[in-house]
């Protein structure tokens, strides 16, 4: 077996941020020129969150290579310059699928097939896969959940297996646990942490670091209490107190020497980490010359995880233009029933990603207010049908032009599944624009699934950019890999008659088949893509599109002054 294991546990509750950890950790040690990915575990049995609701579990990720992916994987790529994969999330309900199919399949030759071992040798595959093939200095394996749930038992179960078979020379595991400060007493708590490391030895593991959330910094009294207690040395008890950036979490960790601890105990050669990126990063977060406020429209802002990616990305464009940005999440049903008011004193109006009828109609009085009122409008995937319908109606004269996902028989289905308006001369296959479709583990294809999930288009994707349009501007070039996650597209059967009326197509994909970027050029920012952005947006580099968004927010701003 090659490569270096951390399995990162997180214990006393939920929501400590072991995610951004994570990252954070890993971030300091790609900084050391180290390779490394990082793998998340879920325990839920949902065979991936691509049909979970965004209100309840924030956003689905998609990788490159098209995988529907928990929201950490988001974390991991705007942390460290490792690509995700489809190999680096997977649930509880993917490693039963798999079983159960090799059940059905008779392979397991008559055995009885129980959860140890052949759920747990599941597990241990998926996570060797990813190292495998030696790429990686180090795979960091973040196991979803808290210890103590019964979910998570078969993944520390065969974490557990992995570190003996593996061998401590080359697995470590981390615990990620709380310090609550009780104001009465004046005190911070380590109970609930030896009470977490001992949950956890009772299934077998030995944590070798403590990370150790709190509000406050830890005092050299209790870093012992706790090295003694839960068996672990007093340099591998780190404080993670909380900080105003989590741009700032990658030099505390380095401040305590955690990633030196790592080398030493992988035998890695390797020089000190440079964190200037991330110095940049925190201080042009720490020195914004203005600000600007940017409402999102969407439904789901019960839970601004559901927009994570959005949201993180402005802030990157923040950063580059050194703008503060000022994130409004509106509700678009609101709108409906009480009008525009809530978007007057905007700089910017973003329509982001959505599925289903509910709300439709509040975007599309939004995006008519940012058309006639000259404000910035950046649309995506909705954003952009909805861009679309809305001058389809009201510039392009096709009085209730509609999408056939929310009305199917509508007389301007301008947004339509392709084959609803697929042409006979187009020689079209659907599989060629649809290719990254099965995101799915190995070679077996989950049938229900698939019967759900077909048509959907996701994953990385070549666009073509026009010369001469803002996109080409902005990207400064004119072929782009953008990653997708829809199964409506542009009717190009409406395109002419809307293209006469000024908006332009300026971003199609493979062959001029389908519609990626629209732009209205008798407006001062009017853009809407079908793919996701902000999916590639990192801290360090930012994103294109959402760079010229914010800017001109900031530009809009100013010349209602001047
Ligand atoms: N519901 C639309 C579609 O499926 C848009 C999807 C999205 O915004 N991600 O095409």
């Amino acid at each position: 077996m090659k490569g270096n294991y951390v399995f990162v546990t997180g214990g006393v509750v939920s929501s400590l941020g072991k995610g951004i950890s994570t990252a954070s950790l890993a971030a300091v040690l790609e900084a050391r020129g180290l390779r490394v990915t990082i793998m998340k575990l879920d325990p839920y049995i949902n065979v991936d969150p691509g049909t979970m609701s965004p209100i309840q579990h924030g956003e689905v990720f998609i990788t490159e290579d098209g995988a529907e992916t928990d929201l950490d994987l988001g974390h991991y790529e705007r942390f460290i310059r490792t690509k995700m994969t489809k190999y680096n999330n997977f649930t509880s309900g993917r490693v039963y699928a798999d079983v159960l199919y090799k059940e059905r399949h008779g392979d397991y030759l008559g055995a009885t097939v129980q959860v140890v071992p052949h759920v747990t040798n599941v597990i241990k595959e998926y996570i060797i896969r990813v190292g495998e093939d030696g790429k990686y200095d180090i795979v960091f394996v973040e196991i979803g959940g808290t210890v103590g749930d019964i979910e998570s038992l078969p993944f520390l179960e065969a974490v557990r297996q992995m570190i003996v078979e593996i061998g401590r020379e080359h697995a470590l595991c981390i615990h990620l646990t709380l310090l609550p400060y009780i104001a009465t007493s004046g005190e911070i708590k380590t109970k609930p942490t030896q009470h977490s490391v001992k949950e956890l030895l009772s299934i077998g593991i030995q944590p070798d670091v403590l990370i150790c959330r709190s509000n406050r910094v830890m005092e050299p009294a209790d870093r012992s209490k706790i090295a003694l207690f839960c068996n672990v040395s007093k340099h591998a008890v780190i404080s993670l107190h909380d900080v105003d950036s989590i741009y700032k979490i990658p030099a505390l960790l380095k401040s305590q020497n955690l990633d030196t601890y790592i080398c030493n105990r992988f035998c890695l050669q390797c020089p000190e980490s440079d964190l200037s990126e991330w110095n940049r990063v925190v201080y042009q977060q720490e020195h914004p010359l203005g600000s600007v406020t940017i409402g999102i429209i969407g439904k789901y802002i019960k839970l601004a995880d559901a927009y994570k990616s959005v949201i993180e990305a402005l802030q990157h464009a923040g950063l580059k233009n050194r703008l503060a940005v000022n994130i409004r999440l509106i509700d678009s049903q609101n709108i409906e029933h009480n009008g525009v008011n809530s978007l007057r004193n905007l700089d910017a109006i973003l329509v982001p990603g959505g599925f289903g009828y509910r709300g439709v109609e509040g975007k599309i009085i939004s995006v008519k207010y940012a058309r006639e009122n000259n404000i910035p409008y950046f649309g995506i995937c909705l954003g952009m049908q909805v861009a679309l319908i809305e001058f389809a109606r009201h510039v392009a004269n096709m009085p209730a032009a509609n999408s056939t996902e929310f009305m199917p028989n509508c007389k301007y289905p301008v947004i339509s599944l392709i084959n609803e308006w697929k042409m006979k001369n187009m020689q079209f296959t659907y599989n060629e624009d649809i290719s990254n479709n099965n995101a799915l583990i190995g070679s077996k294809k989950i049938l229900l699934l698939d019967h759900i999930r077909s048509g959907m288009r996701l994953g990385g994707q070549i666009c073509y950019i026009s010369e001469g349009s803002l996109a080409y501007r902005l990207y400064g070039k004119s072929t782009v890999l953008e990653r997708h996650r829809h199964r409506y597209e542009v009717n190009v059967k409406f395109l002419k008659a809307i293209e006469d009326h000024g908006l332009h197509v300026v971003g199609f994909s493979e062959k001029k088949k389908l519609v990626e970027i629209i732009e209205y050029p008798n407006h001062p920012w009017f853009l809407a893509s079908q793919f996701h952005p902000e999916f590639t947006s990192t801290p360090r580099d930012g994103h294109p599109l959402f760079t010229g968004f914010v800017k001109a927010a900031g530009e809009y701003q100013r010349s209602l002054f001047s």
